[in-house]
C-alpha cells in the first residue's frame, strides 16, 4: 500500500448527515474516484444491492474475515459489524483510483494508525431538527433505530477534530462543491504532482 498512487480518503458523519448521497454524486462528477464497498452484518435496506452498498454478509462469515486479517478496519456500530476489506483497497489505490472509506470514527482512528498519509472528512448536518428530518424522510428505518442513531449522533460528531477537514452539509451543491474541492487539492499536492509531472520537472530544472 506504501507504493500506491491513489490518494485515500475516509468520510465519516452521523448517520443521516448526508455522507451516502455527498459521495455518491462525488464519484459520479469526478474520474478516478472510487467508493470502497463494506462489509456488514446489518440487514440489507429495501432498494440496497448485495455488493453494491455493502458485501451483507452474517456473523460467522464477517468473524471468518477477522479472524485472517482479511479487514484493513473493522467496528461495531449501531450493534452491527461493519468493515472494510483490505484487498480491495489496495488495489483500488494500487491502480490509481482516490479510494473513499465510507466508515465511522472508531474506523477511521483505525486506518490512520496504519496508513497517516489518509486524508480524513467529517461531514456535519446543519442542526440537530435537520439531522432528524432527513433520517425520517429517508424512511428506511424503523423509530427505534432513528432514536438509537439520533442517541449516537453525539458520540459520533464530537470526534470531529480528529479529522483534516470538516463539511458542513446544508445546501447539497455546496457541501458537493467542498468535497470536489478537497480531491482537486489532493490532485495538486505537491507528492503527486511530482510523480506526473516528471518529464516538465526535468525540463524545466535542467540548465
Ligand atoms: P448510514 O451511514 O446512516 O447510511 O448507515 P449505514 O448502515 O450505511 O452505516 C452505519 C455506520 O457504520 C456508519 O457510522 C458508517 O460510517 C459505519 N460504517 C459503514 N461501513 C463501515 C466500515 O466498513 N467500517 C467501519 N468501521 N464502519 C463502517
Ligand atoms: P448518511 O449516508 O450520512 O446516513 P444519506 O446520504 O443516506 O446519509 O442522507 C440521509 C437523507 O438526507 C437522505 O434521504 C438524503 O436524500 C437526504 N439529504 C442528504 N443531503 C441533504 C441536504 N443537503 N439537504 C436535504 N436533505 C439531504
Ligand atoms: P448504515 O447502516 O446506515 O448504512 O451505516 C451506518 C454507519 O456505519 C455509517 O455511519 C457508516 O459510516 C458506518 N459504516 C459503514 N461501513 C463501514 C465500514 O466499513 N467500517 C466502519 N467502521 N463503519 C462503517
Amino acid at each position: 500500500m506504501t507504493h500506491s498512487h491513489g490518494t485515500l480518503y475516509i468520510v465519516s458523519a452521523p448517520s443521516g448527515a448526508g455522507k451516502t448521497s455527498l459521495v455518491k454524486a462525488l464519484i459520479e462528477q469526478v474520474d478516478e474516484v472510487r467508493v470502497s464497498v463494506s462489509h456488514t452484518t446489518r440487514p440489507m435496506r429495501p432498494g440496497e444491492v448485495d455488493g453494491v452498498n455493502y458485501h451483507f454478509v452474517d456473523h460467522a462469515q464477517f468473524r471468518q474475515m477477522i479472524d485472517q486479517q482479511a479487514f484493513l478496519e473493522h467496528a461495531e456500530v449501531f450493534g452491527n459489524y461493519y468493515g472494510t476489506a483490505r484487498s480491495s483497497v489496495e488495489q483500488s489505490l494500487a491502480k490509481g483510483h482516490d479510494t473513499i472509506l465510507e466508515i465511522d470514527w472508531q474506523g477511521a482512528q483505525q486506518v490512520r494508525r496504519v496508513l497517516p498519509q489518509a486524508r480524513s472528512i467529517f461531514i456535519l448536518p446543519p442542526s440537530r431538527e435537520a439531522l432528524r428530518e432527513r433520517l425520517n424522510n429517508r424512511g428506511q428505518d424503523s423509530n427505534g433505530v432513528i432514536e438509537q442513531r439520533m442517541a449516537q449522533a453525539t458520540d459520533e460528531m464530537s470526534h470531529y477534530h480528529e479529522y483534516d477537514f470538516v463539511v458542513i452539509n446544508d445546501e447539497f451543491s455546496i457541501a458537493l462543491q467542498d468535497l470536489k474541492a478537497i480531491v482537486r487539492s489532493g490532485h495538486l499536492a505537491s507528492q503527486r504532482q511530482q510523480a506526473q509531472l516528471q518529464q516538465l520537472l526535468d525540463a524545466l530544472l535542467s540548465d
